[in-house]
C-alpha cells in the first residue's frame, strides 16, 4: 500500500498544544487516502523511511473556524477609515444588506476552505437560508439593537417569538440559533439582562461586539468623547456606569451566560481576569481592528490568563476576503513574537470551536485525509 508523508511548520492534531515540525503520514490515493500517523517529523521518518516526504506550508490541522463574521454584509464596499465613519458607511448601505449578499458570503466562505462559522444574522430571510445550508455549521447569532430602555420589554419580546420560530429549522449538524445583543451601549441594560436570561434558560449561545474602539471605554467611564456624541445624534441617552464595557456586563450578569465576546481590543488585566473567571471566549478580528485604526488586540494578556481566542474575519466591510488564512498571517505579522505560531493555529481551530461552543475536531490515525485542512502560508 502506499504511504506518503506530509510535513509542515506547524502539525495540530486537535488535543493540547500544536507541534513545530510535525509530520502526517497518509496512505492511499485521492479519496481513499487515510491518516495514519500523526507524529513529530523525525519519527515519522524513523518509522516509514521508504515514504517520499512532501512540505505542503505553513501547517496541517482540522478545518479553522471564522467564528465571526456578517455575511449579509458581504456586499458592503471594503472600506478603510476610523470606526465611526465605518459605522455611518454600514447604515448608509443598509439596501445591500440581505439574502443576495450572504449567498455571495456563503461561496466566499466555501473558497477559503471553512464550513464552521460563527454568523451575526439581522435578516430573518437570512437566518433561514443558514439555517437550511447544507454541509455548513456553527451558529447563527440573530443580532439584536435596542438602545432605549422604554423599548426593552417590547424588542425582547418580539426577540424571544422569532428565535423560538428559527429554532424549529435546526437540524442536526447543521447551524444552531444563537443571539447577538450588538454592544454594551446599543442595547439598553434592561434588554442585555432579559436577552442574558432568555439566552441562559433556552440554552443560546451568545457573542457581543465589545471594547472595539477606544472610544467605547471613554463612553462607559464618562459618557464622553467622540461615540457618546455619535450616540447623541441618534437621539440615544446613556447613563455611563463609570466602568469598563466588560465591568458594566459583569456588572449587569451578562458574563454568567458565558457569552463569547468579540474584538475586546481596550481592555486591562482586571477585564481579562473576568473574562476568564467567567469562561467567556474572545475573538479576535485583526484585519479589521487594523482597517477600522481601533488598535492592536492584546494576545499576550489573554494567553497569559489562559482565556480561550478564536480568530474571525469579521465582514467583507471591514476584511478584503474571508479567509482564515490571511487572518492568521496578520494576526502573526501584528503580535510578533508575542503570538507563537502554534498557539495562532490552535486559535483559529480549538479556539473557534471553543467560541461556537461546539466540540473542537481531532485528527485520528484511521479518519480520511479529507479532513486535512493545509495552511499553505
Ligand atoms: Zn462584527
Amino acid at each position: 500500500m502506499q504511504r506518503r508523508i506530509l510535513t509542515a511548520d506547524v502539525v495540530y492534531n486537535g488535543l493540547g498544544t500544536a507541534r513545530a515540525a510535525g509530520a502526517v503520514v497518509l496512505q492511499g490515493e485521492g479519496e481513499a487516502a487515510q491518516i495514519i500517523a500523526v507524529d513529530s517529523l523525525e519519527r515519522i521518518r524513523q518509522r516509514f523511511p521508504e515514504a517520499p516526504i512532501t512540505r505542503v506550508g505553513f501547517a496541517l490541522s482540522p478545518p479553522p473556524v471564522n467564528a465571526h463574521t456578517h455575511l449579509d454584509l458581504s456586499r458592503l464596499p471594503y472600506f478603510r477609515g476610523d470606526y465611526l465613519s465605518f459605522i455611518r458607511h454600514v447604515i448608509k448601505s443598509q439596501q445591500q444588506r440581505g439574502l443576495e449578499a450572504a449567498r455571495d458570503g456563503l461561496a466566499e466562505l466555501r473558497r477559503h476552505g471553512v464550513r464552521v462559522v460563527g454568523d451575526i444574522v439581522a435578516r430573518e430571510e437570512v437566518m433561514t437560508l443558514l439555517l437550511s445550508e447544507p454541509a455548513l455549521s456553527g451558529v447563527a447569532y440573530w443580532e439584536v439593537i435596542g438602545p432605549d430602555p422604554a423599548e426593552a420589554e417590547r424588542i425582547f419580546n418580539e426577540t424571544v417569538a422569532k428565535v423560538r420560530a428559527f429554532r424549529r429549522l435546526e437540524r442536526p449538524g447543521g447551524v444552531r440559533v444563537g443571539l447577538s445583543p450588538h454592544t454594551p451601549h446599543t442595547v439598553s441594560a434592561p434588554l442585555l439582562q432579559k436577552l442574558t436570561q432568555f439566552a441562559h434558560t433556552d440554552g443560546l449561545p451568545l457573542q457581543i461586539h465589545v471594547a472595539e474602539t477606544p472610544f467605547e471605554a471613554a463612553l462607559h467611564r464618562t459618557g464622553m468623547g467622540p461615540l457618546a456624541e455619535f450616540m447623541r445624534t441618534f437621539g440615544a441617552s446613556w447613563q455611563p456606569s463609570g466602568l469598563s464595557p466588560v465591568g458594566y456586563l459583569a456588572s449587569l450578569g451578562v458574563l454568567e451566560a458565558r457569552p463569547t465576546l468579540v474584538h475586546m481590543v481596550h481592555v486591562d488585566e482586571e477585564d481579562v481576569r473576568a473574562v476568564q473567571r467567567a469562561g467567556c471566549a474572545v475573538i479576535h478580528c485583526p484585519r479589521s481592528n487594523e482597517a477600522l485604526e481601533c488598535g492592536r488586540f492584546p494576545w499576550e494578556r489573554y494567553a497569559k490568563h489562559g482565556v480561550d481566542v478564536a480568530l474571525g474575519t469579521d465582514s467583507l466591510g471591514s476584511a478584503p476576503d474571508l479567509s482564515l488564512e490571511a487572518e492568521l498571517s496578520a494576526a502573526a505579522a501584528l503580535h510578533g513574537s508575542k503570538a507563537s505560531p502554534l498557539a495562532l493555529v490552535r486559535a483559529a481551530v480549538k479556539g473557534g470551536y471553543r467560541a461556537l461552543g461546539l466540540p473542537p475536531p481531532r485528527i485520528n490515525r484511521g479518519d480520511s485525509a479529507s479532513g486535512l485542512y493545509i495552511w499553505r502560508g
